[in-house]
């Protein structure tokens, strides 16, 4: 699975870092990010609840 975040969209709310710091994190400018592009498997399902969690939809995945 790859992730990214619109950042024009999201709002920094934290909650994908709650659920998944492995990959969200912010950057050194506040502005959320992610650490890498390419999930691993175990990850998947983490990265899945924060996809469905943001609440603006800003986190983007494809298969
Ligand atoms: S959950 Fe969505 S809005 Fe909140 S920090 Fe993560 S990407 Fe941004």
């Amino acid at each position: 699975m790859k992730v990214k975040i619109d950042k024009d969209t999201c709002i920094r709310c934290g909650a994908c870092q709650a659920l998944c710091p492995d990959v969200f994190e912010y950057d050194d400018d506040g502005i959320m990010d992610v650490k890498v592009t390419d999930v691993s498997d175990d990850l998947v399902e983490d990265v899945t609840d924060a996809k469905d969690g943001c609440p603006v939809d800003a986190i983007k995945t494809e298969e």
